[in-house]
């Protein structure tokens, strides 16, 4: 199963989970709901954002020997990575080499797709690199948002590089964004990303509210995290934020053509973490996992921060270059940042029936109140309640085929009739 995502995998137990910045927040695009470009104004002009080799090098040795695991998962993430070019990725190979024999490693690129050409795949394919493309559905879909620095829609480009990883055979899935227009067009985007061949796709819901004053004082243009012990003074968000109902009907819509047609030949993560929950096992993603802190980021100058939604100086834990991984790990746990995700959801979703599944969403977005007036509700709430809600019916038609050793993909008969699981009529198929 394909694994990466934006919003963090969750590491093995005891592991951790180090997403890297080597290029901080420079990309060659100017997408319009981008919440990172504008870390520019953490580190002032001027900055070189290019990882410096012994600042890499530190942190591929470091992040291995700190690994419990027999697996170690580098994501490189941006901005846009492809900008440092193939031989800085050669040059990562190349350090992580010597540790090959011991671990097992391997590398993920989350990637804008609009630089990938031969050269690029060939080497991603050589070294097994799982890459992220960005891609938020059919031209007029994806040109809305995704747009390069003169204001033009990037489509083309993109098409050309998921085209490209296709034909080199590279392992990728399609991760795409979903914005308040977006969010009304479900199965154009769905049916389209079919008709290109992707199999992979992760649906990721665009959030952002207008800053405070201090936040505009220090030149950011969007808020930073939701406080959680206190109502949110500013709840306004930007056109392009997509509303809490409309992503659950997005999320139906396109679960319902999903369920009666492509269950086992198309993977939407978003799905297989709802089946993952409803069947007991822990998140794989950080969004719906009970707690956060086990998912760092390591930006370009070796500093690390808690998550890659927490990248603001009063959550930054130290530097690579001079401080324990080991520690930095046990402040970001212990610092009230991975726990309070559980500790401070409201009443509501204490009580929510489909807090198994959800677990309340992630803490940067639970700047809504609930009608109690409680704060720490997420702002998504009435969309995940819609969503999981609806598609309980197939979870427990699917759990009930997982049980009896049958392949999920015979939901798709079951949803014709009144969904029963027919186990008698499937004695003695292949069990999976
Ligand atoms: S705050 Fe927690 S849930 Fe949100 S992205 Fe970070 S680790 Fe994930
Ligand atoms: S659906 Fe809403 S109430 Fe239920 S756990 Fe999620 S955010 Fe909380």
């Amino acid at each position: 199963m394909f694994t990466l995502t934006t919003e963090h995998p969750e590491p093995s137990p005891q592991g951790i989970h180090i997403v890297a910045k080597p290029i901080g927040p420079a990309c060659n695009l100017n997408c319009t709901y981008c919440f990172y470009l504008e870390k520019h104004s953490l580190y002032g002009a001027g900055e070189d954002y290019r990882m410096p080799d012994a600042v890499l090098s530190t942190f591929i040795r470091r992040y291995i020997e700190a690994q419990p695991t027999p697996v170690v998962e580098f994501v490189w993430q941006g901005g846009e990575p492809t900008l440092l070019g193939v031989d800085f990725f050669r040059r990562v190979v190349e350090l992580q080499r010597p540790f090959a024999g011991r671990k097992t490693i391997t590398n993920s690129l989350q990637t804008n797709g609009t630089l990938l050409d031969d050269a690029w795949c060939r080497f991603l394919k050589q070294h097994q690199f799982m890459v992220g493309i960005s891609l938020d559905g059919p031209r007029e879909v994806h040109d809305r948002y995704r747009r390069d620095r003169q204001g033009k829609g990037t489509f083309d480009e993109v098409i050309g590089g998921l085209k490209l990883l296709q034909k080199h055979g590279v392992e990728y899935n399609v991760m795409a964004s979903v914005a308040r227009e977006t969010a009304r067009q479900p199965l154009e985007v769905y049916r389209f990303f079919k008709e290109q061949g992707v199999e992979f796709i992760q649906f990721v819901p665009i959030i952002e509210r207008h800053p405070d004053t201090d936040e505009r004082n220090i030149g950011l243009s969007l808020a930073g995290p939701a406080t959680l012990d206190r109502e949110e003074p500013n709840t306004e968000v930007p056109p392009w934020t997509v509303l809490p109902e409309e992503y659950g009907d997005f999320l139906i819509a396109i679960y319902e053509e999903w369920v009666h047609h492509d269950v086992g030949t198309t993977f939407v993560m978003n799905f297989e973490w709802a089946l993952n929950a409803w069947i007991g096992n822990p998140s794989p993603v950080c969004i719906h996992a009970r707690q956060c802190g086990r998912s760092l980021v390591i930006e370009h100058n070796g500093d690390l921060f808690a998550c890659d939604h927490y990248v603001y100086p009063e959550y930054r834990l130290g530097n690579i270059m001079a401080d324990d991984l080991a520690q930095m790990v046990d402040k970001s746990l212990q610092c009230g940042f991975g726990t309070s995700k559980e500790t401070s959801l409201p009443s509501r979703c204490r009580e929510c029936e489909v807090l198994a599944a959800c677990q309340g969403g992630c803490p940067k977005h639970r700047f809504a109140c609930t009608v109690q007036g409680e704060p720490g509700l997420h702002y998504l709430c009435a969309g995940y309640r819609k969503f999981f809600r609806h598609i309980r019916k197939y979870l427990r038609a699917m759990t009930t085929l997982l049980e009896h050793g049958l392949p999920v993909s015979y939901v798709m008969q079951a949803v014709k009739g009144p969904l029963v699981i027919d186990l008698e009529k499937h004695a003695g198929v292949p069990r999976r």
